[in-house]
């Protein structure tokens, strides 16, 4: 089973029609989604099916499933059947500032130069721990740097390399513990301006100004080498229109 995935190339889109291509005790697979399946550090999404009959059902998580397929997690009474048409609504303000906080972690990639060794993503906070050695960050200039490149308001943008062309740049990849989003012998790549380049499947803002004021929460020794930086908002929800 392959379900598309349409928030790749539409991110920003709420609604979508959709047909039931799979049922199980796992989840339900429709054919297309707009729901991110959780990945990467991103949670999954959440949001609510409609039926034909209107009745509307709660997606509670969105995971991968077997194959090119994505599973959502409804209620075990859903009623719902192979066949079936279902509209798609997102939770709209829980994706969105997981997008704002996806994209800010790709900056701080850009102001703390090592590799990544783990993340997580949430709605109010992300982190992300980078194998830095003995390097000293200082979380004031941090704050500093990672607020200039939201403000500078850099563009982000995708595109499509082949695994091949990674394969010669390995230094593409900058997260060591999450294997680039491979599609049908091809990798997603995610461009910020020309600050930022490398293999990402995540859900990301237009541009770097969306995120909104950041602030470094901490900076935590994770043994001898890692340190783990951990992000949140300086400003209440923006909103953010779809
Ligand atoms: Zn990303």
């Amino acid at each position: 089973m392959v379900t598309a995935l349409v928030f790749r190339d539409q991110p920003r889109q709420c609604q979508l029609e959709a047909t039931v291509i799979g049922v199980s005790e796992a989840g339900v697979v429709t054919d297309a989604t707009l729901f991110y399946p959780m990945g990467g550090g991103q949670p999954g999404d959440t949001g609510i099916f409609l039926t034909a009959s209107g009745q509307a059902l709660a997606v509670t998580d969105t995971r991968k499933g077997e194959g090119r397929s994505v599973l959502h997690h409804l209620p075990s009474d859903h009623g719902l059947q192979v066949g079936d048409r279902v509209t798609q609504q997102l939770d709209w303000a829980r994706r969105y500032a997981h997008m704002r906080m996806h994209s800010a972690l790709h900056l701080l990639s850009v102001v703390v130069p090592f590799g990544v060794t783990g993340g997580s993503i949430g709605a109010d906070k992300g982190r992300l721990d980078f194998d830095s050695g003995e390097a000293v960050l200082d979380k004031a200039e941090l704050n500093e740097r990672l607020n200039d490149l939201v403000v500078a308001n850099h563009p982000v943008s995708s595109e499509w390399i082949s695994e091949d062309e990674l394969k010669a740049h390995p230094e593409l990849v900058k997260t060591m513990s999450v294997a680039p989003p491979r599609g049908a012998g091809n990798i997603r790549m995610v461009r910020i301006g020309d600050i930022d380049y490398q293999p990402c499947g995540g859900t990301h803002v237009a541009s770097t100004g969306e995120i909104g004021r950041l602030e470094v929460a901490s900076i935590k020794n994770r043994g001898a080498r890692n340190r783990r930086i951990t992000l949140r908002f300086a400003e209440p929800e923006s909103g953010g229109q779809p």
